[in-house]
């Protein structure tokens, strides 16, 4: 694999507000970036469309630059998809997306080698390859943000699975009684700690009148995310900690449960939210102490996430690399 991050590529964030997109040197300097809204409502057609010259643009400014030609095209999308064929089955935030040959379409259209992988398998690409989790051999990348996701690096190699959908983890059930996750299902880690159940939680307070600080934060709109329950939880609101206490208990419950099946060297926390709460590290270390066994207990190691919010840029240049020599995606060349 050493020779994965040999050569720069274009690298495309598809997210559900922004698509960002940028050149990527073997030495992680992001040169030409590009981004534009989103904006699924108009249409899946005009969202692939803008994906397209969005690269295009960042493929021209690269030329004109002079900097040498990219090998590849790397896209980072929401999940469910299927890296192999390169198609977006069906992500929840991505209003009419159903098996879209998002691949197909953009190698089209550039006319590089093209590949697709999932937003969270590609931040631990980052952070396994050049970031916290560097020269482990079993790491697990946790992101906490709108939902809970993650990565998982088994003995070198990230666990992809039959169909694209291994390390699902924000789907791991911590409460057999607990709530309804949105994709119907009870007593998911993500029903409970994500920042979409935060916000639910804290509207939840509010209608009760149990929290005096977010009632004062949130205004007459009365709109509550889950940085404001944060921020109503640091003005004093007990309401408030106590919600947070359960989500960072159960998102450490997960952590531990990892640690039991997969005995990791590091677990990588990422997300907006992780990276906004920095007390989450230190509950998610307590909770492994305490429900895990104690030799893998001691082995893992819990780390933020270095590369923040070009996560899913970075982690496409160790993708593409590796796959451009990969004969189980040599079909997806246009
Ligand atoms: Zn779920």
């Amino acid at each position: 694999m050493d020779e994965a991050a040999s050569q720069p590529i274009l690298a495309i964030d598809l997210g559900g507000t922004q698509i960002r997109a940028a050149y990527v040197s073997p030495d992680l300097a992001l040169a030409c970036r590009r981004a534009g809204r989103t904006d699924d409502r108009e249409g899946l057609e005009a969202v692939v469309e803008r994906i397209c010259s969005i690269a295009g643009r960042v493929r021209d400014d690269a030329r004109e630059a002079g900097l040498p030609d990219p090998v590849g095209v790397g896209i980072s999308s929401p999940g469910p998809l299927d890296p192999w064929r390169g198609v977006v089955t069906a992500p929840p935030n991505l209003a009419g997306w159903v098996d879209v040959p998002l691949v197909e379409r953009v190698g089209d259209y550039i006319g590089l080698p093209t590949y697709l992988e999932r937003d969270t398998n590609v931040a631990i690409m980052a952070e396994w390859r050049h970031g916290a989790a560097q020269g482990a051999d079993d790491a697990i990348y946790v992101t906490v943000s709108t939902g809970i996701g993650g990565g998982i690096v088994v003995d070198g190699r990230p666990l992809i699975g039959k169909d694209g959908t291994a390390g699902e983890i924000g789907h791991m059930v911590v409460e057999l009684d607990g709530p309804l996750c949105g994709d119907g299902c009870q007593g998911h880690v993500e029903a409970i700690a994500s920042g979409t159940a935060i916000a639910r939680e804290g509207r939840a307070l509010l209608a009760a009148g149990n929290a005096p600080h977010l009632a004062t934060l949130a205004g007459p709109t009365g709109e509550v995310d889950a940085a404001l329950v944060g921020e109503a939880a640091d003005a004093g609101d007990e309401a408030c900690q106590s919600v947070l206490a359960h989500a960072w208990t159960a998102i450490g419950a997960m952590c531990a449960s990892l640690v039991n099946v997969l005995n990791p060297e590091v677990i990588v926390l990422g997300g907006s939210i992780a990276l906004n709460r920095p007390e989450l590290q230190g509950r998610v270390r307590d909770e492994i102490n305490r429900r895990a066994f104690p030799t893998p207990a001691r082995r893992v190691r819990v780390e933020m996430a270095q590369h923040a919010a070009d996560v899913s840029l970075i982690g496409l240049l160790p993708i593409v690399n590796a796959r451009l020599h990969d004969p189980a995606f040599a079909k997806e060349h246009p």
